[in-house]
């Protein structure tokens, strides 16, 4: 029985030569012969001569007007000119170095020439000559290595495509391909390889992508399933036993907290443990979602840890939670390295007994001393403070310990989809009620006088402002504005009828934070400061922030400093002053003025500069694909995903008929594909 994972050495004229050539290129099966697609395609379909860009690399179809003639120059070189009649145009056609293509050419004979047309001089540099008989129009041009040609790898196709036709089944559900309208996989194959024009390709493209990411999406999948399977993953409490709880909060849910609460009773109540990725903007409110999360699982007799990167964040947590679990069984402890050794003493013993039930802390939890007695869950915020490994070690602290990692740093879709895709996400996109969003307008610095203006009716209405200067001191090398300096302009300015403070990363926390005390007691009207602002500030009465020299950030950054503003009830502003120098710079000051999405920002940023940057070192890059791309082609991996969840979502979806050639075809790749 022939198979598309039979290796290629079965095929005609495959020795060890041409095996270790295609090896190279990664392929080894007739399945990886049949999807090595090509990488470009030659048009030798002549084209209309005023139709034609300069230098561009066309066919044109002429008569030969007149005999050829031949120059002779240098050593050994030659040019051979032929006149060429294309309607009513002369075009005088060029070839180097090939006389003998003299014989071939006849006055009165129609020929196609393919080669660079220049516009000016309306002269064809010939690079092939061809009969109008040459039946092929366009044809595949592969990425090949000094091993095979061309040529010997497009035969090698041919005839694995010839010899496998009958076997070349779909792998995609037919659901799938209706509800997509995809083309049927023997059609893919056929079309990439040997279109008849460009619109084959574009349509077979668009499948081979949809099936790349799927297959990729269908790995992701099963990979989260296979790998945390345990019952004792599972946490009982639902919905109903939770209600009293969520009742009594002094507000409602939002609807996109009730989403997300859904969404995490779901997987607390399958026997795998929970890996969910919560993000919402700075404000959305994932704090009670945890603690429902928290609660569901302290109900079912378990323990709960919540991580946060800093101890001011912790504390504020345990303060926080333990005021909304008064009344309930919840027993919370704070650990962090200021815990003193006394009262640390005292808590590891009734964390392990399981007497203290929700435990609040930072790094310090991590030490092998602090044992528990059945942890269930592990939230942890701002989960991108933490690595890789601290994660999974506070997961090997329980068994199947269920978690659940929060962040307010939106993480583009293509990368939660991809390099975050072993995680599940939800996404809180919704903000309590009554906020209203960021007006955002870009002015150049010669507006700045605008600026000042606006700012001073808004000061005059009580209201208070940031503003904000890339880098400080050293700066100068930059020709950046430097905070200090722009501080002084301020005072000067506005300084007989408000206050100035100054922030910036030279000085110490307790200057620091009396700077921010006395911005929150409304001491200082305008804050004039560095990117220290960015993280963890909330002063609900600041409502417009102002960005010089906008354009030197990152759209991430620039997103995270507007949502200093916009906390309270009333309309806020971000004004951002930039002379962009650069095409990427526009573009940012274009998406931050028609935006508000963090989402959409941050897969802007993506585009712009590129997953390596977005990741930052820690984490590796994006999967490579062959046919897709997880950014241009987003909506397509979205689909795809989708797709997959849906697939599987169905506990017995190996066994039905509709999946059977993808289960084959996934337990193939998984044996000739490492997950690393
Ligand atoms: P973050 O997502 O940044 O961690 P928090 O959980 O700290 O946000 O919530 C921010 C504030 O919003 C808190 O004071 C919280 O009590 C409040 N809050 C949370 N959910 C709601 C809601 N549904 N309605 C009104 N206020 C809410
Ligand atoms: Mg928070």
């Amino acid at each position: 029985m022939k198979s598309l994972t039979d290796s290629v050495t079965v095929l005609n004229g495959v020795g060890p030569k041409k095996q270790e050539a295609l090896f190279d290129l990664d392929i080894h099966t007739v399945f990886d012969l049949l999807t090595y697609f090509p990488f470009r395609y030659e048009d030798f379909a002549p084209k209309n001569i005023h139709e034609i860009a300069d230098q561009q690399t066309v066919t044109i179809k002429g008569e030969i007007a007149a005999e050829p003639t031949v120059q002779f120059y240098g050593r050994r070189k030659s040019r051979l000119t032929v006149r060429l009649l294309v309607g009513h145009d002369v075009i005088p056609v060029t070839f180097f170095n090939q006389t003998w293509l003299k014989k071939q050419l006849e006055t009165g004979q129609e020929v196609l020439v393919h080669g660079k047309f220049n516009t000016a001089s309306k002269a064809l540099t010939g690079m092939k000559l061809m009969k109008p008989s040459d039946e092929k129009n366009f044809s595949a041009i592969y990425s090949v290595n000094s091993k095979i040609t061309q040529k010997t790898l497009r035969q090698i196709i041919q005839q694995a495509f010839d010899e496998y036709y009958d076997v070349i089944d779909d792998f995609v559900p037919k659901w799938v391909i209706n509800k997509f309208r995809l083309e049927s996989f023997r059609t893919v194959i056929h079309d990439m390889h040997f279109p008849k024009d460009r619109n084959e390709v574009k349509a077979a493209l668009r499948t081979a992508k949809f099936n790349e990411f799927f297959l990729f999406q269908m790995q992701m999948q099963t990979l989260k399933t296979n790998n945390h399977k345990d019952p004792h993953a599972r946490v009982m409490a639902d919905k109903l036993t939770l209600m009293p709880f969520i009742e009594g909060l002094p507000y409602a849910l939002t609807n996109a907290q009730d989403r997300v609460v859904n969404e995490i009773l779901a997987d607390l109540h399958r026997p795998y443990a929970m890996n969910r990725l919560l993000q919402g903007d700075v404000g959305s409110g994932k704090t009670v979602v945890a603690a429902i999360a928290i609660l569901a699982t302290i109900l079912s007799g378990k323990q709960a840890v919540m991580l946060a990167p800093t101890e001011i964040l912790a504390e504020q947590h345990a303060n926080g939670l333990a005021k909304l679990f008064e009344g309930t069984n919840v027993n919370v402890a704070l650990l962090t390295g200021d815990t003193p050794a006394s009262a640390r003493k005292q808590l590891l013993p009734r964390i392990k007994d399981g007497s203290i039930n929700l435990i609040i802390g930072t790094h310090a939890l991590f030490q092998d001393k602090v044992k528990y007695k059945d942890l269930g869950l592990a939230v942890i915020d701002e989960q991108h403070r933490f690595g890789v490994n601290q994660r999974r070690k506070m997961r090997e602290k329980g068994k199947a310990t269920n978690v659940l990692s929060m962040t307010a740093t939106p993480i583009p879709r293509t990368l939660s989809i991809t390099a975050y895709g072993e995680m599940d996400v939800s996404v809180i996109d919704e903000l309590p009620g009554g906020r209203k969003p960021i007006k955002t307008t870009w002015i150049k610095n010669s507006q700045t006088k605008t600026m000042l203006n606006f700012l001073h009716k808004h000061l005059k209405n009580h209201e208070q402002a940031y503003v904000v200067v890339p880098l400080i001191e050293e700066s100068e090398v930059m020709d950046m504005r430097n905070v200090t300096e722009t501080y002084e302009k301020f005072q000067q300015y506005f300084g007989n009828e408000f206050k100035v403070g100054l922030m910036h990363g030279k000085l110490n926390d307790d200057e620091k934070n009396k700077v921010m005390q006395d911005f929150k007691d409304n001491q200082t009207q305008i804050l004039v400061s560095t990117t220290v602002v960015e993280v963890g500030v909330d002063v609900s009465n600041a409502s417009v922030m102002v960005i010089f020299d906008a354009d030197h950030f990152g759209l991430a950054q620039l997103h995270q400093l507007r949502g200093r503003v916009g906390r309270g009830s009333q309309q806020s502003y971000c004004i951002l002053i930039a002379d962009p120098k650069n095409e990427v710079g526009i573009k940012r000051m274009n998406v931050m003025s028609s935006s508000t999405d963090g989402f959409f920002i941050s897969q802007k940023d993506l585009e712009l500069r590129g997953p390596g940057d977005v990741l930052g070192k820690q984490q590796s890059g994006l999967p490579s694909f062959h046919v897709g791309d997880p950014i241009a082609d987003l909506n397509i991996l979205s689909a795809a995903q989708d797709v997959a969840k849906q697939v599987t979502d169905n506990d017995n979806w190996k066994k039905l008929d509709e999946n059977q050639e993808l289960v084959k075809h996934l337990t193939t790749l998984n044996d000739n594909t490492s997950f690393d």
